[in-house]
């Protein structure tokens, strides 16, 4: 993250002064007129998704960090939805793996780790894993 996006500017709703606010700012108190401004929770779980993978996460955001974590817990949950959505049903094969993939990246960032996850398929399961890559391109292509 450049110095640049880490930091944001709220406009002061009471005077219209652009005050900063880092990416762990919930709220802040405008310099001029002393106005509490309050970031959104979307724009903050936006701003946090740094907890996703830091260490430090916890100790960095505090009582926010729970809240942040779940709602992006939700998020991934979500993705995995739409991925598999995307994959036709009699695809069993396919979509248990993507299944299992996601359970076993709780803890790493994005959706799963293709290198721990999909990389190891290419000799075990030669042919699971030129569909699983094909959908899983697919699947990222169409979405971004
Ligand atoms: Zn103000």
């Amino acid at each position: 993250m450049t110095p640049d996006q880490a930091v944001d500017e709220l406009e002061c709703p009471e005077c219209g002064y652009k005050v900063e606010f880092f990416p762990t700012d919930s709220s802040r108190d405008c310099p001029e007129c002393g106005t509490r401004i309050k970031k959104s929770r979307d724009r903050l779980r936006d701003d946090l998704a740094c907890a996703d993978w830091c260490p430090a996460a916890e100790e960095c955001l505090g009582p926010d960090f729970s809240r942040v974590k779940e709602a992006l817990e939700r998020k991934k949950n979500e993705t995995l939805q739409e991925l598999l959505d995307s994959i036709p049903e009699e695809e069993k094969e396919v979509r248990s793996f993507f299944r299992k993939a996601y359970r076993e990246s709780k803890d790493e960032e994005g959706l799963m780790d293709p290198e721990k996850t999909v990389k190891p398929l290419k000799d075990s399961n030669p042919e699971l894993h030129e569909k699983v890559v094909k959908y899983y391109s697919e699947f990222t292509n169409g979405s971004t």
